[in-house]
């Protein structure tokens, strides 16, 4: 068993924290207030080369994989949770086209995703859905070599910030009702972003529908096979939302215990500093044993995705034991400041707010617990390991 990166990883991860502390820090103040994505943030990480990190190389990316992506992610949410989300976001989109886009929209689209001159959502949840995909209702009708999309998807990530965007719609509404993959752009018109919402947290990354009205998208905007859609979304779920998620929830918990040990090292009480005291002690342990735990569970679901191997239930658990244990984490270090923690002039309020949004995003943690429990049941049925 191998526990040290590669230095590859470790050297990605340098850059990515250095840019993080030196670009983006300096911008979260703004974001708080505005709620608006650093565009220029977006494109300065595309040249950068975050944007294409786990694309192969064939396709003009770096092919490092998931585990690098994960630990790009966890750099950025260590410093904003919100732009940690659009990124992560995007490498979803950006794997979509990959997976499943038409030589000709991979050679279209590929390129100014990769350079962060675009940005792409993924368009999967709807009012009639959300955990239940298949009451979605957002439905594309063949006319010719075009299929028109009519429909309104909701709580889509860079929403108001995306050119372009995955869309999954019902191609068939037989009973065994049908789901097929769109690449769809906003240059095909009928396709614009809708309400914007208003979030607890994640300021900075946009959240807000994207409304369909007889939009013409050509055939060869199709993802994948007609039929195949909500496969393919689960796919990218797994190995690019949950898991994204998981490490969102990794650099919270970093930031927050960076936070309480700063904290705990300069408040003084009773004429010492308060980490003398044991009840912060055990918080503080508390929180290093579950950003511990966190860290092994994401990072081997990487490494299995890395193998090419299935990994759903890895990702589930690693999805909602870690989102919860920045929950946890966020709330023990704003507990450790007392009133300090409170305040919105030190950043752990800010971690606490944006870790609530991680239980739903990407399949609620309900549903991550049933793919992990009948997972685990099964193998325990048939005595697979
Ligand atoms: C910050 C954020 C970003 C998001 N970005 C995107 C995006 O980019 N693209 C996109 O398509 N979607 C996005 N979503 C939507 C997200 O995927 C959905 O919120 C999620 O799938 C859950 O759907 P819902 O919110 O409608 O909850 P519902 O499905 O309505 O669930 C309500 C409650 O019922 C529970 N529940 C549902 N089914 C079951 C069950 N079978 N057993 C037990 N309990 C159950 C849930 O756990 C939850 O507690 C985003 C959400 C958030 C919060």
């Amino acid at each position: 068993m191998e526990f040290a990166l590669s230095t590859d990883l470790e050297l990605l991860k340098k850059s990515v924290r250095e840019f993080a502390q030196l670009e983006l820090a300096p911008r979260v103040e703004e974001m708080e207030k505005t709620d608006r994505t650093p565009m220029d943030l977006v494109r300065k990480m595309g040249g950068l080369g975050f944007l294409g990190v786990a694309v192969p190389r064939d396709l003009g990316g770096a092919g490092m994989g998931n585990l690098a992506r994960m630990l790009l992610v966890e750099e950025l949410a260590r410093v904003s949770a919100a732009i940690a989300m659009s990124v992560q976001c995007a490498h979803f989109g950006i794997a979509s086209v990959c997976d499943g886009g038409s030589p000709a929209v991979r050679d279209k689209y590929l390129p100014p995703l990769i350079s962060g001159e675009m940005i792409c959502a993924v368009g999967i949840t709807e009012s009639a859905g959300g955990s239940d995909p298949t009451g979605n209702t957002t439905e594309a009708v063949e006319n010719g070599d075009h299929f028109l999309l009519s429909g309104r998807k909701c709580f889509i990530s860079n929403s108001h910030v995306s050119e372009i965007a995955m869309i999954v719609a019902k191609t068939k509404d037989t009973p065994q009702k049908e789901f097929t993959a769109f690449l769809v752009d906003r240059q095909f018109g009928g396709f614009k972003p809708g309400r914007l919402e208003k979030k607890i947290g994640f300021h900075g990354c946009t959240t807000g529908e994207l409304i369909l009205e007889s939009c013409r998208v050509p055939r060869e905007y199709m993802l994948g096979r007609e039929g195949q859609g909500l496969q393919l979304a689960l796919k990218g779920i797994t190995e690019f939302g949950r898991t994204g998620i998981a490490a969102m929830s990794l650099g919270l918990i970093q930031a927050s215990l960076d936070a309480a040990v700063k904290f705990a090292n300069e408040r003084v009480l009773y004429g010492k500093p308060i980490g003398a005291l044991q009840s912060i002690q055990f918080k503080i342990a508390e929180i290093h044993a579950d950003l511990e735990a966190s860290r092994l569970l994401a990072y081997r679901a990487a490494w299995l995705i890395d193998r090419g191997r299935r990994a759903d239930a890895e990702v589930a658990a690693a999805k909602f034991y870690c989102s919860e244990a920045a929950l946890r984490c966020t709330r023990k270090a704003m507990e450790i400041m007392g009133a300090y923690g409170c305040i919105k002039e030190f950043p752990v309020e800010r971690y606490c707010r944006d870790a609530q949004l991680l239980v739903p995003a990407d399949g609620t943690n309900d549903i991550m617990r049933i793919i992990a429990g009948r997972a685990a049941i099964s193998a325990g049925k048939t005595g697979r390991k």
